[in-house]
């Protein structure tokens, strides 16, 4: 059938369809005997409004995607399945510290960790040369916005036969596509711009690789990580206007980092769309923009940083990021971070941008004047 013709646009869009997928909360589907004839006998084992999630990112990665209760359970299950032929990790020094805590935690339970700087592409070589390693990496990083060569990456994980994974929470599909670029798989948590709207706790991987698609399927099911069938429509909502969001986050990301690099208060500015010595490498490996997440540090004492947060009228205190709404925190109260004092890590959201440059500068002259 000709994907132009009246029957094909039939099919893709039945007469009396709802224009928005429903929500299946139950907890198993009526059977008896035996329990394959339907796809979820049992809620743990698939669920509908998963499926239309799952299918709507898969789209966007050009994958399979798997969708679990939070990003953690999504990096734990991926771990799992991969950790299975290759117990050794090299994974960045410098990224999302949940993700250290996570493997530290495994390491007893047989995984070994080889953590190095990821622009350091000899380290990362030797790192991968006893016999290769799950190569995970994660750009931008989560605080210090760094860019990683996926492209380098990529050829030195297929040279040791290593899998490469890419946390690209801080991008979002939208703006880097690391399948592309020789990833085995991209870890997203999807509580930040993927969802959008800081209403919901998920996490998601995509691979083109049909065989760790199902054994991430087996995890999920054997380990109970399973989403919430509310909270993947939700977050299948926000998805769906992930391109505009991400976009305007960028725009007004791009003019703070710029109006932050000449503020006489701030001393360091840490952006993709700034840093001249990976300028040219986000430019090459990112679509479009380069997203909601910055940070800076300040001239002043930690007590100073905490001041200036709490002096902004419009950019909320507070953790996670990528929301609609502009949000910072001082990094350091968070006793795992291993981010400066005076570090600010700002989620910049869809607002004006003139008013958030206002409170910027307000919230900077407040809590730096004492
Ligand atoms: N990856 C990155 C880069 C993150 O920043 C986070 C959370 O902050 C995660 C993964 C974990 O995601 P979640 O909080 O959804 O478990």
């Amino acid at each position: 059938m000709p994907p132009d013709s009246p029957d094909a646009f039939q099919a893709a869009f039945p007469t009396g369809e709802p224009s928005s997928p429903p929500i299946y909360p139950g907890s198993f589907a009526t059977t008896a005997g035996d329990p394959a004839e339907v796809p979820a006998a049992y809620g743990r084992q698939g669920n509908a409004t998963w499926s239309a999630l799952e299918q709507h990112l898969g789209q966007l990665e050009d994958a399979e995607c798997v969708v679990f209760a939070s990003g953690q359970a999504a990096s734990m299950g991926l771990l799992l399945c991969l950790a299975e032929e290759r117990p050794r990790l090299c994974s960045p020094s410098d990224g999302y510290y949940g993700m250290r805590v996570l493997a530290e935690k495994l390491g007893p339970r047989g995984i070994e960790i080889a953590s190095c700087d990821h622009a350091d592409l000899e380290a990362v070589d030797r790192a991968l040369a006893p016999g290769g390693a799950i190569l995970w990496t994660e750009t931008p990083t989560n605080p210090f916005l760094r860019v990683f060569d996926l492209a380098a990456l990529g050829a030195l994980a297929r040279a040791s036969g290593s899998p490469l994974v890419v946390d690209n929470t801080t991008a979002t599909s939208a703006l880097q596509r690391p399948l592309d670029q020789g990833a085995l798989a991209t870890l997203t948590s999807l509580t930040k711009a993927t969802s959008g709207h800081s209403d919901v706790i998920l996490g998601s991987v995509a691979t083109r690789d049909s065989e760790l698609a199902e054994n991430l399927r087996a995890w999920r099911q054997a380990g109970g990580g399973i989403p919430g069938p509310f909270e993947a429509w939700v977050a299948l909502r926000g998805v769906r206007t992930l391109s505009v969001r991400i976009e305007r986050q960028s725009r007004n990301a791009l003019a703070i980092a710029r109006h932050l690099l000449a503020h006489p208060q701030v001393d360091r500015v840490h952006y993709p769309g700034t840093s001249e010595a990976t300028l040219e490498l986000a430019r090459r490996q990112m679509i479009g923009g380069f997203g909601p997440l910055m940070s800076f540090e300040v001239q002043g004492t930690a007590a100073d940083t905490e001041r200036v947060v709490r002096a902004a009228r419009h950019i909320r205190p507070g953790t996670s990021f990528g929301g609609v709404e502009s949000t910072w925190e001082r990094r350091a109260r968070w006793a795992a971070e291993t981010a400066p004092d005076n570090l600010i890590r700002l989620s910049v959201g869809i607002e004006d941008e003139a008013l958030l440059l206002a409170d910027l500068d307000q919230a900077l002259g407040q809590g730096l004047s004492g």
